[in-house]
């Protein structure tokens, strides 16, 4: 059985330089519990232009015979990943293609709708592939694999849901060998950028957001295991950065604190993610004294109320004081802090994005990195099932079916806002002085929820 993990394009034509974790830990895995062929694909950094990048995408992957395919499908990925199971399928029925990753774990039924994928793995994936394989490898019926859905008797089919792993320390460090070479990841003039997930998962449950939905609760490594990786980073590949992918870093201040002051030993600087009602000047200290440079915080909106609906779950004492002082704190102590916020949120006020618009500008002042996004919550998530009807869906892609969801906040509400504060506009945001209506916004970005929005320049 030789199978190929496929990272896919970033909507065909922009390519991604983040390393695929999600696939590396699945090859890590497979090889660890006894599958020897095993192979990863980056179709971002196999494809070198925006022409044909399907058509390529398929030679390539034609060329490792695989019989098994696995495909990372995020929403940033999905019309790719149809389109190229479409003419996979087509040219080489007898291949099993796998999907899984964050959009198809949500929308199985849609995807296998849309395209003739095998298999979804749904949630979290490192035993599901594992149990799927064996039970393929001896012709076992899929129905024992529990978080999958198959196609049997030409029907959609779903296994109950697999529980999350409780010990994060027993999946082996990424499969980083079958990413070589290693410098294609690499930002140049930089020393060796590398991507580390110290814990998955969110207790919080904002409405807008998919993390709640996939990883349910929020499990740590041990710190130990964490610095066993790092070494092992170092040892190996020299790396002098690291960027940790984790949700919230610091959402439980002890393991925060213990883990911090073991990192000050390695000497490596880091940047991370992290909630601003989970900081504080100890907490900022002991990350700075850790190699701490870049701090990154979801502020959402200025205004309590809508904070509230979004159930953003900051604590009272968290207004537009405290987050001030924080940041301020932060860049005092040499850390560079990015926030960021968004509009278009249901039955937000012209007073309420004023007062967001203000505080942006006013954390820029003090020194931060500024994002300003229009909502667009994931199709799967609660904000679309409360408030549809403050929200417009788009029809993007008509012959897929696929669907955006904006709130139907309309420009004049924010207009003159861009034009007062032309002269100090945030570092990113995703509504632009030229355009007339949110469907001359870039379309094809506008397509997964904030948190992914924000890993993307788009001025
Ligand atoms: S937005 Fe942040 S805090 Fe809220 S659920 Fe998502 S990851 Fe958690």
């Amino acid at each position: 059985m030789k199978v190929t993990l496929i990272n896919p394009p970033w909507q065909f034509y922009s390519p991604s330089k983040l390393y695929p974790l999600g696939v590396s830990y699945l090859a890590s895995h497979l090889i660890h519990c006894g599958f020897d062929s095993i192979d990863i694909l980056d179709l971002n950094f196999e494809i070198s232009d925006t022409q044909d990048v399907l058509k390529k995408s398929v030679e390539i992957v034609e060329s490792r015979n695989a019989n098994i395919l696995g495909i990372t499908c995020w929403t940033v990925h999905l019309l790719f990943c149809i389109e190229f199971v479409r003419v996979y399928k087509r040219k080489h029925p007898d291949v099993k293609i796998i999907m899984g990753g964050v959009h198809a774990s949500s929308q199985p039924e849609e995807i296998m709708k849309l395209c003739p994928v095998d298999i979804v793995v749904r949630g979290e994936g490192e035993e599901t592939i594992v149990s799927l394989l064996r039970a393929i490898e001896k012709n076992n019926d899929l129905n024992e694999v529990h978080g999958i859905s198959y196609r049997k008797d030409k029907e959609i089919r779903h296994t109950p849901d697999r529980p999350l792993i409780k010990n994060l320390d027993e999946i082996p460090y990424p499969a980083y060998h079958l990413l070589e070479p290693i410098e294609k990841y690499q930002p140049l003039n930089r020393k060796y950028v590398f991507s580390l997930i110290a814990s998955r998962g969110c207790p919080y449950k904002c409405i807008f957001c998919s993390a709640n939905r996939l990883w349910k609760y929020q499990r740590r490594r041990n710190p130990k295991n964490i610095l066993g990786e790092i070494k092992w980073l170092k040892d190996n590949y020299d790396v002098g950065f690291l960027r940790f992918e984790d949700d919230g870093l610091t959402n439980k201040r002890d393991w925060a604190l213990e883990f911090f002051v073991s990192l000050k030993e390695l000497s490596i600087h880091f940047d991370c993610l992290t909630r601003i009602d989970k900081v504080d000047s100890e907490l900022l200290l002991a990350m700075r004294d850790a190699g701490c440079i870049g701090v990154y915080h979801g502020i959402e909106s200025a205004s309590p109320r809508l904070l509230k609906l979004l159930r953003k779950g900051f604590p009272k004492w968290v207004n537009i004081e405290y987050i001030k002082k924080t940041i301020a704190e932060e860049v005092s102590l040499g850390l560079v802090p990015t926030v960021s916020a968004m509009i278009g949120i249901p039955t937000e006020t012209k007073k309420e994005i004023q007062l967001t618009f203000d505080l942006v500008c006013e954390l820029k002042r003090l020194g931060a990195k500024t994002q300003l996004w229009l909502m667009t919550p994931y199709p799967d998530t609660e904000a679309v099932s409360l408030y549809k009807e403050e929200l417009i869906m788009i029809d993007r892609w008509k012959e897929l079916k696929q669907f955006d969801v904006f709130s139907t906040v309309p420009r004049e509400a924010y207009s003159h806002l861009i034009k007062k504060y032309s002269y100090l506009v945030p570092d990113n945001w995703i509504f632009r002085n030229d355009i007339n209506d949110f469907r001359e916004m870039k379309m094809l970005y506008l397509s997964g929820a904030s948190r992914i929005l924000g890993e993307l320049e788009f001025v």
